[in-house]
């Protein structure tokens, strides 16, 4: 029998998951990659000597991915070197300095130490959120193509847990009267992109998949995942083509029937999954006659997650006071979000997250030199702000950060090659929409059932992947974002995900 062919257009790392899944089921895969190279925002930089993550840096939830692999008759572990970090990070606030574990019995003497006499709480966080996680993960494993699912019995079960009235920071008050310790439970909201005074209380789950499932390293980067889902694509017969972009979705009669890449030439197929960035594949790759909802209007008016300012530091040293990641944050950090999410301000003393991972990753850089990355979260560009004027002060700004707060103040003479990627350039070089970096934000109108669909509502045979549909962003949502829409092509073919 003829195989039925997939077009995905991008590779990233939902591209990649849904063409791992499909081509080991016997479809025909195709992906189109406007790169070089495979990964997207999770692929890397190669600065003279030294190896960078181009974006992320914590690998959470690990076992999502192995179940994955898993389905495809693989072990993740026999494709990459995986290491858990302990502690966790090191978080600098002022004049304090917490370092949290996953090893309970230490995670209590760290918070007596820092935090005298809160101890019982950060116990009744974990126990209360066990809970919340174990009914609100289920939930985000189906798709939510109907109201009907939207309005399942099993999220009805889990609101009492989903916290939907208050704030992610206000749910950190349940547990912590400490405001610092409350943000050591919610500055992971920035890993949407969002603000913890904004980001529904659901969220807290965020900081509880580290606290309890742990943080993990990847030798050679997380990049090195990409690679890793491309290798087993083509373990399975299937097809990436790199440096070909994608120009236009070919869509007839709400149809959508294949892609014309940007060399003029024509590819049709029986499935397309669409991996770009969403609001950016809309407004460029949709004729705006094919699109009744997602209209160049109504992608204005969506919410969009922050955007970041980035260093790549290559060093001739490696600085052994920072451990594998750090964050140091502003002294009034309430308000550094207040401007981050105005868009339009460029913070006076930002807060930014520092990775270190040539402490224990020897493959980034050469012998006793080190690859370090600043990520400072920052508005995205609907604010306006020209970055080709303010670049250059802006990074001076963040190597005083790193000499003061961070302590590394011999820094500038250890530079041996320095990258800068500014919001402006996520946008125009990596085709994100406002460059928001952390795709469509994740307010309660825009989740589940009003995320844009695993299969997609605009035109028939075109299922969406990435960070810009449900789950949502983050690595695990994004591998699970494709298992979905896999899953659901799959079962219009008939076919099983675990046969
Ligand atoms: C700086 C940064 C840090 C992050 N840190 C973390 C972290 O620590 N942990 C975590 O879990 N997540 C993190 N994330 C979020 C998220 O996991 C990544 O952004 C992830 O790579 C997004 O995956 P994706 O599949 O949605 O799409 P992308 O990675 O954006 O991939 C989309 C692909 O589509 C391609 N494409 C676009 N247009 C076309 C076209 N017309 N034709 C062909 N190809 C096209 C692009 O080139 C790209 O390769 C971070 C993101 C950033 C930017």
């Amino acid at each position: 029998m003829k195989k039925k062919k997939v077009i995905i257009v991008g590779a990233g790392p939902g591209g990649l998951v849904a063409g791992m899944i499909l081509s080991q089921k016997g479809f025909d895969v195709h992906i189109y990659e406007k790169k070089a190279i495979v990964g997207g925002r999770n692929g890397f930089i190669q600065a003279g000597e030294f190896k960078f993550d181009l974006g992320p840096t914590f690998f959470l939830m690990k076992d999502v991915l192995e179940r994955i692999f898993k389905i495809c008759n693989r072990n993740l572990d026999d494709y990459v070197k995986i290491t858990q970090l302990d502690p966790m990070y090191k978080l600098v606030f002022n004049d304090k300095t917490f370092a949290p574990t996953t090893d309970k019995e230490r995670m209590v003497l760290e918070i007596e130490r820092v935090f005298p006499g809160s101890s019982k709480g950060y116990l009744q966080y974990i126990e209360r959120e066990q809970k919340k996680y174990d009914r609100l993960i289920p939930c985000l494993e189906v798709p939510y193509g109907s109201l009907t699912d939207y309005f399942s019995l099993r999220l009805l079960k889990a609101l009492p847990y989903l916290d939907g009235h208050l704030s992610l920071f206000d749910v950190l008050g349940k547990y912590f009267d400490d405001d610092f310790l409350k943000v050591c439970f919610t500055f992971q909201a920035k890993y949407i992109g969002m603000s913890p005074w904004q980001a529904p209380g659901l969220f807290s789950i965020l900081s509880f998949i580290e606290h309890g499932g742990g943080v993990f390293h990847v030798n050679g980067g997380l990049n090195e995942l990409s690679k890793a889902i491309a290798k087993v694509i083509e373990e399975c017969d299937g097809n990436i083509h790199l440096s070909k972009g994608v120009k236009k979705l070919i869509v007839e009669n709400s149809v959508c029937k294949g892609v014309l890449l940007e060399d003029g030439s024509e590819e049709r197929a029986d499935y397309v999954v669409l991996n770009a960035d969403f609001a950016h594949a809309m407004k460029n790759l949709v004729e705006p006659a094919d699109r009744r909802k997602y209209t160049d209007k109504k992608l204005k008016k969506m919410k969009y997650s922050c955007s970041t300012f980035m260093l790549y530091l290559g060093l001739d040293k490696k600085y052994e006071k920072l451990y594998h990641h750090n964050i140091f944050f502003a002294n009034d950090y309430k308000h550094n979000v207040d401007e981050i999410v105005s868009n339009s301000i460029i913070p006076d003393d930002p807060s930014i997250y520092v990775h270190n991972p040539s402490l224990i990753d020897d493959s980034l850089a050469p012998d006793g030199k080190s690859s370090v990355y600043v990520l400072v979260p920052i508005g995205n560009t609907s604010g306006g702000i020209d970055w080709t004027a303010k670049k250059e002060a802006f990074k001076e700004k963040i190597l005083n950060i790193l000499e003061t707060k961070a302590g590394i103040n011999d820094i500038r003479s250890h530079i041996e090659e320095l990258r800068i990627i500014t919001p402006d350039d996520w946008e125009n070089q990596m085709d994100i929409y406002d460059g928001a970096t952390f795709n469509l934000g994740h307010n309660m109108g825009q989740l589940l059932y009003f995320r844009p669909h695993n299969e997609f509502e605009e035109f028939a045979n075109c299922y969406l992947v990435g960070g810009g549909t449900h789950p949502g962003s983050g690595l695990p949502t994004i591998y699970e974002s494709a298992r979905i829409s896999s899953e659901l092509i799959l079962k219009k073919e008939g076919l099983n995900l675990y046969s």
